[in-house]
């Protein structure tokens, strides 16, 4: 989407600030002994009692407010009871915020959409490392997404970083416009494949490198939601939604409160 009107990128900021604001919160909760399903539903409170609706909360029919994959998940891993956090474990943490304003009789949302891979307890310094290099890919695409530059900029930066340490790069799933619809046009992949295309000031992305500890094969497992990678390998995630911005940095709108950018 291309937005211009002032409010709609005032509600976007929004969207964005608390997104990475409830993302921080929940990062704290993650230590050993917790389910998945205790950080969805503080996830869920906290996106409701800011007047927000949690995104992903029957989207396609997902059942739960956030994306909690661990290990060897990659993306879209349903929080669960019986999923308890160990020490040594990396889990993604994926949610989406939307504001939805009525006008007209009319109903318009806002959205913003983030995540982080972080580790419970002590891991080890292979996985700190693969966590480390996947969010510097999401700060090299950062970057790389100014307006005028081309998909293919900000794929092959992405996918730069992979190259160098050697990781696999999730090929069926990446970025997307996001804002007014949760996925919107266009896709953006974690590696170049020739994309000419332009990013046009007042586009708003979501770009998210997935990066693989083995190999780069993920399957969907039988929930029909959970990805995790065909060698059981860990994988990590980062994602943050951006504004772009004619011939500049892009505005990074889920910024967390604490992250440096
Ligand atoms: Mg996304």
């Amino acid at each position: 989407m291309i937005v211009t009107a002032a409010e709609d990128i005032e509600l976007l900021r929004k969207a964005g600030k608390l997104a990475g604001e409830v993302l921080e919160e929940i990062c704290k909760l993650i230590v050993p002994g917790v389910t998945t399903w205790d950080i969805d539903q503080a996830a869920e409170k906290l996106i409701r009692d800011s007047g927000a609706i949690p995104t992903f909360k029957g989207y396609r029919n997902f059942p739960a407010s956030i994306c909690t994959s661990v290990n060897e998940e990659v993306v879209h891993g349903i929080p669960s009871k019986h999923k308890v956090l160990r020490e040594g474990d990396v889990i993604s943490l994926d949610l989406g915020v939307t504001f939805r304003r009525q006008a007209n009789g009319k109903k318009q949302d806002f959205i913003g959409d983030t995540a982080v891979t972080v580790p419970v307890g002590k891991i080890s310094p292979r996985l700190e490392k693969l966590l480390a290099d996947t969010q510097l890919s999401l700060y090299a695409g950062i970057q790389a997404a100014r307006g005028g530059a081309t998909l293919d900029d900000l794929s092959g930066a992405i996918e730069d970083v992979a190259l160098a340490a050697g990781y696999g790069i999730v090929r069926e799933y990446g970025g997307h416009g996001i804002g007014y619809n949760y996925h919107e046009d266009p896709f953006i992949l974690n590696y170049r494949s020739g994309s000419r295309a332009k990013l046009k000031p007042g586009m708003v992305i979501a770009i998210e490198p997935m990066f693989n500890q083995g190999g780069d094969r993920v399957k969907v497992k039988g929930d029909g939601w959970t990805v995790v990678t065909q060698d059981y390998k860990p994988s990590a995630h980062f994602e943050h939604s951006l504004l772009i911005i004619d011939g500049a940095l892009p505005e990074v709108l889920t910024r967390r409160p604490s992250e440096n950018i």
